[in-house]
């Protein structure tokens, strides 16, 4: 279809009329509990800032001590001259900090997805993807020349009956690890044992899981104790709990080595600033010393949930720092998440095509930067709102 000027604007009108159009907010403080749009403080349960770090003095000081250093730009791609020290650092620091031979660093998540993907399947092959997986690893699975399959939620039985019959060339699965718009997490022990069963590669996205999960805060793959043996490809960002932006994929040398030669998201985009860098490894830092920010966000959850059931909210079953609450209808969900806004809380209604047809939700995500005052007050608001 031609997408000229008139049909545009009726797509974007139909878009209004289904309550499916997207507005853009305007930040004008720091990311954190209390932040100010339009003049307006709010309190906020929509950002993925899970540690409370993104504003946290050391990083910002990290950050700037680094740009005094190298600049601001990095200047080129990885390959060309763009490879800082504080790029190899971190890279080192993350393979050491997640038990694995090496790490890549990525400008962010969605490159990082699409770059590993391309890169190791090819015409012949096959990718398995859980339905509800993010949308960088299902354009991943798109724009890769192998085939995509997509299996049930979660559902072992389903990828099981999936991957067996036919022999294939190579084959991937692929799956998050704690699910973006569900808050619950992959049967990620099972999924190793079926991808060795069949002899597939297996990657595992844990943006929201890392920094969050294990002792220590290596993510879902230290909370499950999996070698990369087991889990060959272990992806997580920095734009969620370590509060910075960026990604990494870690795994064996020789696989990195190989996304090093041929992911073109890698090669033929610029580096992410050094000192980007340099601020994502003194948040390693601190992840792996403050384990109270970990146990402060668990409390926070264990909270929400135990002051939410008392007022009768059904929400999914997540025990992470993803609270879905579903709504269904895109229109009540964004009047919900309006009358939330009206009382001074900002809790984003997410809708198709980012969830399926009629899971309208109200996204509400926790954090270690939450006290348990700010908890009550969204219970006592979305009790109210609930009401009308
Ligand atoms: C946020 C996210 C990404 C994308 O990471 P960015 O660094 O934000 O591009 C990829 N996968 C999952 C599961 C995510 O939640």
């Amino acid at each position: 279809m031609r997408r000229d000027n008139l049909l545009i604007k009726q797509w974007l009108l139909e878009r209004k009329k289904k309550a499916l159009y997207r507005n853009l907010k305007t930040l004008e403080s720091p990311q954190q509990a209390r932040v100010t749009i339009e003049g307006r403080e709010l309190l906020s349960f929509s950002s993925n800032d899970y540690l409370g770090l993104a504003n946290h003095p050391q990083i910002i000081s990290a950050f700037k001590k680094a740009a005094d250093q190298y600049g601001v730009g990095s200047g080129s791609s990885h390959l060309v001259s763009g490879h800082f020290k504080e790029h190899s650092m971190l890279e080192k620091e993350l393979a050491e900090f997640t038990g694995r031979d090496r790490a890549i660093l990525f400008s962010n998540g969605y490159m990082a997805n699409l770059g590993v993907i391309t890169a190791l399947v090819d015409k012949g092959d096959v990718v398995f993807q859980d339905r509800l997986n993010h949308a960088s690893l299902i354009d991943a699975g798109l724009l890769c020349k192998a085939r995509m399959v997509r299996y049930r939620h979660n559902d072992m039985e389903s990828l099981g009956k999936k991957v067996q019959p036919e022999s294939h060339n190579n084959t991937m699965i692929v799956s998050d690890s704690v699910f973006s718009m569900d808050g619950d997490v992959a049967p990620i022990r099972e999924l190793a044992a079926i991808a060795q069963e069949h002899a597939s590669w297996l990657m595992i996205d844990d943006a929201h899981g890392f920094g969050v999960l294990g002792d220590t805060g290596a993510g879902l793959v230290e909370a499950e104790n999996l070698t990369q043996e087991e889990i060959p490809l272990l992806m997580a960002t920095f734009g969620k709990a370590m509060g910075t932006a960026g990604a990494f994929v870690a795994g064996p040398n020789d696989i990195i080595e190989y996304i090093a030669q041929t992911a073109r998201t890698w090669m033929y985009t610029t580096a992410m600033p050094p000192a980007l860098a340099a601020a994502t490894r003194e948040s390693l830092k601190i992840i792996q010393r403050e384990t109270w920010r970990r146990n402060k966000l668990k409390a926070v959850i264990d909270l929400f949930k135990r002051e939410s059931e008392k007022i009768g909210l059904v929400l999914l079953p997540s025990n992470t720092a993803i609270q879905p609450l579903i709504v269904g209808d895109s229109q009540v969900a964004l009047e919900l998440a309006k009358k939330l806004l009206d009382k001074g809380i900002l809790v984003v209604a997410i809708r198709p095509p980012t969830v399926p047809v009629n899971t309208a939700r109200l996204r509400i995500t926790l954090s270690a930067h939450h006290q348990e005052e700010d908890i009550f007050q969204l219970i006592r608001v979305l009790s109210e709102c609930l009401d009308d």
